[in-house]
């Protein structure tokens, strides 16, 4: 018989599809099933028109059998089937109406789509396959064909019998090589698992003959093995169904079985969305931290389905990093089946799809701040940090986006807070949105620079995370309120009168002062008096854009350039350690050592190690022996 050579460059095609679009050899069953699905589809569909023939949901099926011997695996339908045309036409032509020569004119970033739009999903069957023989009677024709095929080099078409309409396809497996486990391929477990994995969504039952044992007749202990029909696939998605028809039970039990987790989720976002996105999503929030989360292993990303048939494990173009957390799986009737990842990165559809599942889980956690608070504050213990880098990251490209989602402890009622709240509780005369930065927020509530703002009745936020006050640089305002480190700078404070003695009082002193940034070196760039203490006698400050919280989070980032905070030592006047500092004008050694001193307290304060302990100590020593 007469060979024919595929059309249209296909064996480049071949070679291209191979190596390129299929990562996993695996998927060859999931191409020949989901076409076996696309067939059934299409005689399902001509059906609801032409009651002559006379079938239901019910009569489809795709059957599966895998034969060790003979090294075959048959996938048969009973959708529509091929003419000889259709077979000549389908099959033997990968890249019709010269989209392939299109590529070729215009090999630009943008021909990711076209290829993607191929129909080469079936000749996925030569990455595993020796030989595929395809047996098809078209419905409503007499006559059967058998096209074969050994894969690039050519296939042949003649007649032969089938019963009944529809499709088999027989692959041929290739033999094991040192790399490549070809045989696990009729393997029935590892069938079943491709199945699960891949088609468990695909309307029609999907069956497979599997061999069983059951009791001998009449006997206690002799055993026969028999076969049996069993369908693999579960066959209805749940994301497909309607809202009323799942249960809480159902979707936490389907998030705990597909996504490894034994509590049920938070919340549950369901959406059908049409539009110029078209797809079901189905997502959740975990209600704990997945135990991989703050790994570098952690790989952020949804399921991605295109019609109920699998074709992204982890598609991460999906979500933000800052929604890294959400899990779930999106279903769409507008993405190709034969795409890659790279491909992927570029596909307008997906991008889209994003978009309106960033929104759609901004507004649900906006809603869950609103009306579950307690919920959305646990919520935010797990993953608020994220939320938090979002704002940060990008040169704070989605700050906006994120301002009223994220949360800090603040002085008003130790509790969590909004900027939104905070803005609402704000004096008439309070011009900004005080802060202060630590570790501990029992700490952070004693700190000596939150005496006079406290004092004034104004409200601080409490920042714990190392990204908050980059956050906060980042955001740089809420509603026209600048950010302000009670750490930082002048605050601003007190009266006209009050700053007018101030100023006096530090002209009066300037010579103390001076001696005392003289002993302390390049440790401090200045010694002043305080405008926003009360009781304490001294606080560690910093003038300039460098905070001491930024400076330890920087410096702990390994081989980045070392940063310092210019750092000032200010001094309470109302302190009586001030008079004692002034009566010592004159002893320049003392007046060293109660510099170095209070400079140590103020830095312990701060939770800063001691430069020199053994000094420190030896100081203290000095004191005690001297009372
Ligand atoms: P695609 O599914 O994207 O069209 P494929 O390479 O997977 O591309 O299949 C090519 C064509 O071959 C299909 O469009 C269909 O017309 C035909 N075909 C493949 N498998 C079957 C089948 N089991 N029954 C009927 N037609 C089929
Ligand atoms: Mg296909």
């Amino acid at each position: 018989m007469e060979k024919k050579q595929f059309k249209a460059e296909s064996k480049r095609l071949l070679d291209l599809m191979i190596n390129s679009i299929y990562t996993h050899k695996e998927i060859f069953l999931r191409e020949l099933i989901s076409n076996a699905s696309d067939a059934i589809d299409k005689l399902h569909f001509k059906s609801l028109t032409d009651d002559s023939i006379g079938l239901t949901q019910s009569d489809y099926k795709i059957h599966l059998a895998a034969d060790k011997d003979a090294r075959t695996l048959t996938i048969i339908d009973n959708g529509i089937g091929m003419t000889k045309d259709d077979l000549e036409n389908n099959l033997g032509t990968i890249a019709q109406s010269g989209s392939f020569a299109f590529k070729k004119e215009n090999e630009t970033g943008d021909d990711v789509d076209i290829i993607g739009q191929f129909g080469v999903g079936f000749y996925s069957a030569f990455m595993v396959s020796k030989h595929v023989a395809v047996i098809s009677k078209a419905y409503g024709s007499d006559q059967a064909y058998r096209w074969k095929s050994d894969g690039a080099d050519g296939y042949t078409i003649e007649e032969t019998q089938r019963d009944g309409f529809g499709t088999t396809i027989i692959l041929t497996i290739k033999d094991d090589t040192e790399e490549n486990h070809y045989d696990e391929f009729l393997d029935e477990y590892r069938i079943r698992g491709l199945v699960k994995k891949y088609s468990d969504y695909i309307r029609y039952p999907i069956t497979m003959d599997v061999e069983k044992e059951r009791k001998k007749e009449g006997s206690e202990d002799e055993y026969e093995s028999y076969i049996e029909e069993e369908t693999l696939n579960s066959m209805q998605p749940i994301w497909k169904k309607a809202k009323n028809e799942v249960t809480d039970e159902d979707y936490n039990n389907f998030y705990k079985e597909k996504f490894f987790d034994f509590t049920d989720p938070m919340k549950v976002i369901h959406s059908k969305t049409e539009g110029s996105a078209t797809y079901n999503a189905l997502l959740f929030i975990p209600s704990r931290i997945p135990y991989d989360f703050y790994t570098k292993g952690y790989e952020k990303g949804l399921q991605l389905y295109s019609s109920g048939v699998l074709i992204m494990d982890k598609c991460g173009d999906l979500l933000p990093d800052y929604f890294g957390f959400v899990k779930g799986l999106v279903d769409s009737e507008d993405l190709s089946l034969n795409i890659s990842r790279e491909m992927l990165q570029h596909d307008r559809q997906l991008k889209l799809i994003a978009k309106s599942l960033e929104k759609k889980i901004k507004n649900e956690l906006t809603k869950m701040l609103k009306n579950e608070r307690e919920k959305y504050e646990n919520f935010f213990k797990n993953f608020g940090i994220q939320l938090k880098f979002g704002v940060y990251s990008d040169y704070g490209a989605h700050k906006d986006e994120l301002k009223d989602l994220i949360l800090f402890h603040s002085s008003f009622e130790n509790k969590y807070t909004t900027l939104q709240e905070y803005v609402s509780r704000m004096k008439p005369e309070q011009k900004e949105i005080y802060y202060v930065c630590g570790d501990k927020l029992e700490q952070m509530e004693h700190l000596p620079q939150t005496e006079m703002v406290k004092d004034k009745g104004f409200e601080i936020l409490y920042l714990t995370d190392d990204v908050d006050e980059f956050a906060m640089k980042t955001l740089g305002e809420y509603e026209g309120k600048q950010f302000k480190s009670v750490s930082s700078g002048e605050l601003d404070l007190e009266t006209d009168e009050e700053k007018e003695q101030v100023k006096q009082q530090q002209e009066e002193h300037k010579d103390l002062f001076a001696a005392m940034k003289e002993s302390l070196g390049d440790k401090v760039s200045e010694v002043r008096l305080s405008q926003r203490l009360k009781t304490h006698p001294v606080c560690l400050t910093t003038s300039g854009e460098i905070s001491l919280e930024m400076e330890k989070v920087l410096n702990s980032v390994p081989n980045n350039q070392k940063v310092s905070a210019q750092r000032v030592l200010e001094i309470n006047a109302n302190h009586p350690i001030f008079q004692k500092l002034c009566a010592l004008q004159d002893n320049k050694e003392k007046l060293a050592s109660y510099a170095k001193l209070l400079y140590t307290q103020a830095s312990l304060m701060e939770g800063l190690p001691v430069d020199d302990p053994v000094e420190f100590s030896n100081l203290i020593c000095d004191l005690m022996v001297e009372e």
